[in-house]
């Protein structure tokens, strides 16, 4: 089990109560920040030293932006939040009789505990498909698709058979949600507009990227009228849509469908999630995703002082909430809220109420869906808007600034910026 850690913020005393927050992205970082005037030692741990602006990630895998565009080290942010600390491991397991968490070498006790641990692609029960397929979660994710993309039209040029050139050039996308419909139009931009000039052999403008998607609609979140907008809007950029298409199996050269075969170089997963091991570590029910079962105050059954919040849980009265950064958001500060009530010995906030502030995709450059209510915003207006929220919710005035600079550059002179290709691993050299 290790030694036990009992983290305290500056100048405080022992009589405060004791704050764990497993998972420093958007749910988890609310949660912390509604706590800050309470009296409270918050002790935030994860396993990567940075919060990822997840929505993002899409344009560092395909160059648009760098890493450091789209992350910010969580100890930066909380800095000037005194009764905070951080620590990054990775949280193995938790003692819920002896109230402990266990990290990889120590164990840190807790009066409260705050399970926000996000969710991941789900394979459907193949994870050996990860290797090939990968999906978009992480900043080492969209690095390693980004050096797949790139790397893809260098072989290519330098390909002699036809055949294997045009397998090159095949990108395969699975999954119509909002991440698959975001990639496919971004990718078909780097063949199309960014990469048009630079290959003498290959002309990139001719690569095939397929979106395939399972059910009958793509984005089927949205009313159908955007999703059929998206699916004209992708056509003419080049993307080939193939809807109410399962993908059987995939492997190194492509993917096999339900009824063919699709010969394609680099596969990206975009095709469903499964929530953290957040219940095992509880031995909590949950969803067949894999999501905490909480009650109106988002607590466990028979725990009301661990809160499980964002993609981890679901809300058993309100079924429908969408794993999403404004539910994950909103979850956090609610739970910040009823503990700070709590330990101050105020009454509680009435139960959970989540408000659904509407649904936005980006169909590439200049062009995005956007519902608010009855709202709908499609094509350049729609991507300004999209664009304004998400250079809002950036973190830094520095990011702001950078990611605003960087699109603007982008949309001015058709370029990617961040087209290195580096850290190539063996197995993925020639
Ligand atoms: C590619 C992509 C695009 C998206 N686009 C959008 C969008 O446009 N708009 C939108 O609203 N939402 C979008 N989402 C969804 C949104 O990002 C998530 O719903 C949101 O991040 C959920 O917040 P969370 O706090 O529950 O989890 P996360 O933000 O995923 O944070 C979980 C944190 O827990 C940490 N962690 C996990 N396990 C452990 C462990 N065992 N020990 C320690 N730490 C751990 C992780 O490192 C991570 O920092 C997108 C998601 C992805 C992947």
């Amino acid at each position: 089990m290790g030694h036990e850690i009992v983290t305290r913020g500056h100048c405080l005393s022992d009589a405060r109560s004791k704050v764990v927050i497993i998972g420093a992205g958007f749910g988890g970082l609310e949660a912390a920040k509604s706590l800050r005037r309470a009296r409270v030692d918050i002790t935030v741990i994860d396993r990567q030293n940075h919060h990822c602006f997840q929505p993002l990630l899409y344009q560092v895998a395909t160059a648009a932006l760098s890493p450091a565009d789209v992350a910010w080290p969580i100890r930066h942010i909380l800095r000037k939040q005194q009764n905070a600390t951080v620590l990054m491991a990775e949280v193995r397991a938790v003692d819920t009789g002896k109230r402990l968490v266990q990290i990889d070498s120590a164990r840190i006790p807790y009066d409260y505990l705050v399970l926000a641990t996000g969710a991941t692609h789900s394979y459907f029960g193949h994870d050996e498909w990860a290797e090939v397929a990968p999906g978009l979660k992480r900043i080492e994710d969209a690095t390693r698709i980004r050096r797949r993309i790139l790397i893809a039209f260098e072989r290519a040029e330098l390909a002699a058979d036809a055949a294997e050139r045009r397998r090159l050039l095949t990108f395969a996308i699975v999954g119509g949600g909002a991440t698959g419909v975001e990639m496919a139009g971004a990718i078909s931009e780097v063949a199309r507009q960014s990469l048009a000039m630079d290959f003498r052999r290959i002309d990139p403008t001719t690569a095939r990227i397929v979106l395939i998607e399972a059910g009958p609609r793509i984005m089927p979140a949205l009313p159908e009228n955007l999703s059929e907008y998206v699916r004209r809007t992708l056509a003419k950029k080049g993307v080939e849509v193939m809807t109410s298409t399962r993908v059987v199996s995939c492997d190194a050269h492509g993917v096999a469908l339900a009824h063919g075969r699709l010969d394609a170089d680099t596969i990206i997963w975009a095709a469903g999630v499964v929530a953290s091991p957040a219940a095992r570590w509880l031995d909590a029910e949950h969803d067949r995703a894999g999501r905490v079962k909480v009650g109106a105050d988002l607590s466990v059954p028979g725990y009301p002082d661990i809160f499980v919040i964002g993609d981890t849980a679901v809300v058993t009265d309100q079924p429908g909430i969408p794993g999403t950064a404004p539910p994950a958001k909103q979850m956090g500060h609610y739970v910040g809220r009823l503990i700070a009530a709590r330990v101050a010995g105020r009454r509680s906030p009435p139960p959970f109420l989540y408000r659904h502030m509407g649904d936005l995709a980006t169909i590439g450059r200049h062009d995005a869906v956007v519902k608010l209510g009855r709202l709908e915003l499609t094509g350049f207006l729609g991507w300004l808007f999209w664009s304004l929220v998400h250079i809002y919710f950036l973190i830094g005035v520095r990011d702001r600034f950078m990611v605003a600079f960087t699109w603007l550059w982008d949309y001015v002179t058709f370029q990617r910026g961040a087209r290195l290709i580096t850290e190539v691993p063996p197995a993925e050299r020639n």
